[in-house]
């Protein structure tokens, strides 16, 4: 419960209107994309960087929780009030301040939604590569915060790669800037790249810089079936191994396909066990040559269609099964717990094996979904979380998958993040002494751990 006082104080700062406490608000923020509920306290909606600084003053002070959310989209319980307090959203401060194409960089608020800038900074022949499938809703501050990746990842890398500077408010209320519009600084630590992936822990994003690069003159687009699932998945290491980087490298498995075929998407082969969609963009010469190098391996590893795009239209037709994947799977159970391993690209035969032994094992039903060409797998876990007994199955495997995973040299998270969801796994993926290395730096960002309390530290 926040006091009439420090309400009154709260409203001071932003203005009555914004300060939300009203029931119905509480409960449209007591979630995120991943399934368990949190109430805050209040919702606030700042305005400007100095409102953002006298909050956390307020909040230091009087040992008030702060979580920083941007659209709720992340799947790792990341931006809920799990020990209670207050959520500052940021869809007021949603503006692209800046373009600038000689140094071919943009700065943005952090409720800038992804697909609003890579819509601007086409216009200017350049593309921000970082595409999460959520670019549509999801905005840049959360998508720095948990160092947000997606399709493109396997020739552009994710948020990290693109990040130059950053403006950010500390728990004590300070402003501090990191980088700048340079594309090389090695001065100092780089707080840059420490508050990326910091899940809201650390301090408060208030304006990101990132790289833009030139938006490729050509695209092309490919998807190949196949009839055996381990196939498939060694065709994507022998493409990653042959030296030729796509730009996107998707795998399917035939449960999901199965789920997208009945949801009345697109149509496949009726034998498909798997399907990859793969995509090359740059100059018009290399991405045909790459295109008919690829469709050529596909075959010799035992693809039974491979239909090659000729248009964009196409191109779309093709992109439809990957699309649907969300919806598709929702329909089929009441949940679906999308998890996020990632291994070596050589590991991913092992890894996808291992998927469908454990699904056997624990009677459960889990499809692949994977940006494969870098490793980076989606299991999707279709079950209902009110089925006490089937949930503890869930754990099981869950346990075991990130087990495996990890012996393999991944690691718990591609992309997504930890939170709440995959915290009981840090100490497999990292001794204790780099786990209290990293509590000693969020006590040194925030002695108060009034920041999203209860997060994976
Ligand atoms: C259907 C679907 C598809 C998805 N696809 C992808 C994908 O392809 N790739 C991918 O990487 N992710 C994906 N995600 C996950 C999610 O969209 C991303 O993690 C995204 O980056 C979250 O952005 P958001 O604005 O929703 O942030 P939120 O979910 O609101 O917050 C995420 C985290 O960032 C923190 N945070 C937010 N704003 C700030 C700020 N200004 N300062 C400090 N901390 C802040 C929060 O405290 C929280 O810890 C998907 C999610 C869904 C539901």
């Amino acid at each position: 419960m926040i006091s009439a006082s420090l309400t009154d104080e709260f409203r001071s700062i932003v203005g009555n209107e914004w300060f939300l406490d009203a029931p119905e608000d509480l409960a449209t923020y007591s979630y995120d994309a991943f399934w368990s509920e949190f109430r805050p306290d209040a919702v606030i909606v700042p305005g400007s960087t100095d409102e953002i600084s006298k909050i956390m003053g307020v909040a230091n002070r009087d040992r008030i929780n702060i979580i920083p959310r941007g659209a709720g989209t992340n799947i790792c319980g990341g931006s809920v009030a799990r020990k209670g307090g207050i959520i500052i959203a940021f869809h007021r401060m949603n503006k692209i301040l800046e373009i600038e194409t000689e140094s071919m960089c943009a700065v943005v608020q952090p409720g800038v939604v992804n697909a609003d800038l890579q819509k601007e900074v086409a216009q200017y022949g350049l593309m921000y590569p970082p595409d999460p499938a959520s670019m549509f809703v999801s905005t840049m501050g959360g998508n720095v915060a948990l160092t947000a990746g997606g399709p493109r990842g396997v020739k552009y890398g994710v948020t990290r790669d693109y990040l130059l500077g950053l403006e950010v408010v500390l728990p004590s209320g300070e402003v501090i800037r990191t980088g700048g519009k340079t594309l090389k600084n090695v001065s100092g630590y780089d707080l840059t790249r420490l508050m990326c992936g910091s899940e809201g822990t650390l301090g408060i994003i208030t304006e990101i810089t990132v790289r833009l690069v030139p938006l490729a003159p050509a695209r092309s687009t490919l998807q190949a079936i196949f009839s055996d699932l381990d196939d498939a998945a060694k065709t994507v290491s022998a493409i990653i191994g042959s030296g030729i980087v796509p730009t996107t490298l998707e795998l399917i498995d035939r449960v999901v396909l199965d789920v997208i075929r009945d949801y009345g998407g697109a149509q496949f082969y009726e034998g498909a066990e798997a399907l990859l969609l793969i995509e090359m963009d740059g100059e018009a010469v290399l991405v045909e040559g790459q295109g008919e190098r690829i469709e050529k391996f596909c075959k010799e590893k035992g693809a039974v269609v491979v239909e090659r795009a000729s248009t964009p239209e196409e191109a779309e037709k093709l992109w439809q099964a990957r699309r649907s994947v969300f919806g598709a799977v929702a329909r089929l159970r009441p949940n679906c717990i999308v998890e996020d391993a990632t291994v070596p690209v050589k590991r991913l035969p092992e890894i996808i094996r291992k998927i469908v032994e454990l699904a056997d094992k624990y009677r459960l039903k889990i499809g692949v979904l994977a940006h494969a060409g870098d490793g980076n797998l989606h299991p999707l876990i279709m079950t209902d979380l009110r089925d006490k007994e089937e949930m503890a199955r869930v754990d099981k495997a869950l346990e075991e998958m990130y087990e495996a995973t990890i012996a393999m040299g991944g690691t718990l998270s591609g992309e997504h993040g930890i939170g709440i969801a995959k915290d009981r796994f840090m100490a497999m993926e990292f001794g204790q002494s780099a786990i209290e290395l990293m509590r000693r730096i969020k006590r040194a960002f925030d002695p108060n751990n009034i920041l999203n309390p209860g997060s994976f530290l």
